[in-house]
């Protein structure tokens, strides 16, 4: 992966256009997020001026710092990573989106905030699809089902978000194939809490990174959240 910004967003662009192709999909339904995290704020000016008006953070600290650098842009800042409780009002005021919550509490200290500030807030859920102890994202196990859809029970029901559907971040592979069965998991998911709740939107399916995006859009994937493959490789962390 280069790191000739603009050279790998034409290369993007293509690849999600011929996956929509394959998936007999039109490339307007997908928003391509630049992922930002690590990447300085004049890089980021780069893929603005090339087209990109979704960007993502995963951590309020460093956005905190970035996106005043780049308010003349008035992009579209979208937060990625677990909220910390104590974080609510500073992701409200920063950002677009929500696509990282992950569980009631967090929803409601989001809505609380809104609620000041007089805003809605539009928000994703975050599904652990793999089930990994080492991610964030609601249970999605049939045992623990019971108390996860009590939760986005309660979330839906907040007058201040806007939930739009979910969200999530496939184990990590070796090849893009298997990631598929998690996108299309959490394709399914979507589609039960549409059953259970049809006033909610559920329009969004947040789900394809660098490595595995094209395989993400053929499973319907409605945002694509790249880093790599238009940054080029992050300094190890
Ligand atoms: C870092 C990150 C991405 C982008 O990852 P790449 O592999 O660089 O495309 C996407 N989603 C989340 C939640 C991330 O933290």
């Amino acid at each position: 992966m280069s790191n000739d910004i603009v050279t790998n967003l034409e290369h993007v662009r293509q690849r999600i256009a011929a996956a929509c192709r394959r998936a007999n999909r039109s490339p307007e339904e997908i928003t391509l997020v630049a992922v930002t995290k690590t990447v300085a704020p004049e890089r980021i000016r780069i893929a603005w001026e090339a087209g990109v008006r979704d960007f993502g953070e995963n951590r309020v600290q460093e956005a905190a710092e970035k996106i005043p650098l780049l308010h003349d842009l008035a992009p579209r800042w979208h937060m990625i990573g677990h909220v910390q409780s104590n974080k609510a009002k500073p992701v409200v005021d920063l950002f677009a989106m929500v696509q990282s919550v992950d569980s009631a509490e967090i929803a409601e200290r989001l809505n609380r905030r809104a609620l000041v500030v007089g805003r809605t807030l539009p928000i994703l859920l975050e599904m652990n699809v793999g089930q990994e102890a080492s991610k964030f994202g609601f249970d999605v196990s049939p045992a623990e089902w019971d108390h996860t859809s009590a939760a986005i029970g309660s979330i839906v029901a907040l007058p201040c978000l806007s939930v739009q559907g979910l969200m999530t971040v496939a184990p990590i592979a070796t090849s893009p194939e298997q990631a598929r069965p998690y996108f299309r998991k959490l394709r399914l998911l979507r589609d039960r809490l549409r059953s259970l709740w049809p006033q909610v939107s559920w329009v969004h399916l947040s789900m394809g990174m660098s490595d595995d995006f094209e395989v993400a859009i053929e499973e319907g994937a409605t945002i694509v959240r790249l880093g790599r493959a238009i940054f080029g490789p992050r300094p190890v962390e």
